[in-house]
């Protein structure tokens, strides 16, 4: 576990807000959450969103402005914006403001509101996932002048970002799905075969969209494909 995540779990009681809970946040659009930056992960969703927005295809909107890699603990591919010179800039920051406000990453558009699956007493294993509750946190953002008050809900709602979010638990579901059966591979598969499973599997989840047509449907048609042919793998 990475040290903002054992942060988080360790401070959970303390930062976590109710849907309705008033907070205090006016950001100043100083621009510097947008460098210095490593850790701007689009998840497929994202993705889609950005390649709808640029008229690009989710694989140019990778070229242009992202790189992957596998996760070290989720172990399946992951892409991110790639950080841009020496203060590690935002690649979609252009003087000084997001170019892609209003499709702007799910992690960018919730700051300082941040959400989670509670796995305390319920069974978390991928096909009981979508019973997880949400919780949702509010990270000292040591930014902006303070001076609107906001809660969760409406914050959600000016980036159409639903509070009951099917995608949200889906990802998370096949991220799990996908990450455990890679694990057992790992132990008995070669890198040159390893190497081809992540690349059909990066295929399917990130990059198989048709911008013209709605998100979900497609995303959860290639979940399943990724996850039966994961599944076909003999492990022993
Ligand atoms: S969120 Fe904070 S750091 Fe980022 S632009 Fe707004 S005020 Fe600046
Ligand atoms: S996508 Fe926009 S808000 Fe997010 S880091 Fe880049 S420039 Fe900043």
């Amino acid at each position: 576990m990475d040290n903002r995540l054992q942060n988080i779990v360790e401070h959970f009681d303390e930062i976590k807000i109710g849907v309705d809970e008033p907070f205090q946040f006016h950001c100043t659009q100083c621009g510097k959450c947008c460098v210095n930056r490593e850790d701007i992960l689009l998840n497929p969703k994202d993705l889609y969103n950005l390649a709808k927005e640029l008229n690009l295809s989710p694989e140019e909107v990778i070229n242009r402005y992202g790189e992957s890699y596998i996760g070290d603990s989720s172990r399946i591919p992951i892409v991110r914006l790639k950080p841009q010179g020496s203060i590690k800039r935002c690649p979609l920051l252009k003087d000084r403001r997001c170019s892609v406000h209003k499709s702007k990453p799910t992690v960018c558009a919730m700051f300082p509101v941040g959400r989670c699956l509670k796995i305390d007493g319920a069974d978390c294993s991928s096909d009981k996932i979508q019973e997880c509750q949400v919780e949702y946190i509010l990270n000292d953002p040591g930014c902006g002048d303070g001076k609107e008050t906001h809660t969760v809900r409406k914050w959600f709602e000016a980036f159409g970002i639903p509070l009951e979010d099917d995608f949200f638990k889906r990802w998370h579901q096949t991220v799990l799905e996908i990450g455990t059966v890679i694990r057992k591979a790992e132990k008995i598969y070669g890198e040159s075969l390893l190497n081809k499973i992540w690349t059909l599997i990066y295929v399917l989840l990130y990059l198989s969209y048709n911008t013209a047509e709605d998100f979900l449907p497609q995303y959860i048609s290639n979940a399943e494909k990724a996850v039966w042919i994961i599944g076909m793998m003999p492990l022993q």
